[in-house]
């Protein structure tokens, strides 16, 4: 069987007690290269096949993961935070689904979540956005008519953006023919949750030019939208003249 695991954004304790016990228990692991904390690999028992998929096709996941299912072996398949972003994961579940292989799926901490944490952010303000788009530049990978990133930035949303570090001035140049304008609030979080994480506030007129001085071009998520602006209404969920289900109004 194959298990495809959420290894969370880096800190090995940010991995799921679902997910460490598969990883311990895997007789091979098949892990996304840099990305995935090495210190996960700690977890997984003695003489596992270990394989790194940035030096393999997908030709040759499946035929490790064939061959390993073949002994009666299961292989974790460690893809970083949540496998269901740019995990490329269909293509596997799909060929392994016509090759009669089973598989699960266990999440994982995405690194747009931890991304908030270590700025200490909420992305769906009240009064300021309730919409998060999860997306990214187009690169050598392109993306899908209407789905670029200036259609996108005129919603004036919180958009995460991922993969796009090393193309900052484009992407500067897109956000800002949206909603946005050089004084919308920006960051840049550099390997949230790793010892080496960087979280860089500035305006989205200055995120180029701070991705350079800060010697930020990769392992990246930049941020932008008016919630980094830390200015909204108070949440009615909780306001004491606010009933719910559960609670009376006080007032
Ligand atoms: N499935 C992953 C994303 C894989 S795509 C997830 O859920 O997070 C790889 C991209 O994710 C990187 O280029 C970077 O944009 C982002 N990324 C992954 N880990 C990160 C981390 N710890 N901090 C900031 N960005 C990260």
């Amino acid at each position: 069987m194959v298990h495809f695991v959420g290894a969370g954004p880096g800190a090995p304790d940010l991995i799921t007690r679902r997910g460490a016990r598969l990883l311990e228990e895997a007789q091979c692991v098949i892990y996304a290269g840099s990305l995935v904390n090495p210190a996960l690999l700690a977890l997984t028992r003695e003489g596992a096949a270990i394989y790194n998929s940035a030096h393999m096709t997908l030709e040759q996941v499946l035929a490790v993961m064939e061959e390993q299912d073949r002994l009666g072996h299961d292989t974790v398949r460690l893809h970083t935070g949540d496998p269901c972003l740019y995990g490329a994961i269909r293509e596997q579940m799909d060929a392994l689904d016509k090759l009669g292989i089973a598989w699960d799926d266990t999440p994982g901490v995405s690194s747009f979540c931890a991304a908030a944490a270590s700025a200490g952010e909420e992305y769906t303000l009240p009064g300021v956005s309730q919409t998060v788009i999860i997306t990214r530049m187009a690169g050598r990978t392109p993306v899908p008519a209407g789905q670029d990133i200036a259609s996108l930035a005129a919603h004036g949303a919180t958009m995460v953006i991922f993969l796009s570090a090393g193309l900052l001035d484009g992407l500067q140049e897109e956000l800002l023919k949206g909603a946005y304008d050089a004084e919308t609030p920006a960051a840049l979080v550099y390997k949230a949750s790793w010892p080496e994480e960087k979280v860089v506030r500035c305006p989205l007129g200055r995120l180029a030019q701070t991705g350079r001085d800060q010697g930020i071009d990769r392992t990246a998520l930049v941020l932008v939208g008016p919630f980094l602006a830390r200015s909204y209404d108070r949440s009615l969920l909780y306001d004491p003249g606010f009933a719910t289900g559960y609670r009376e109004a006080s007032r």
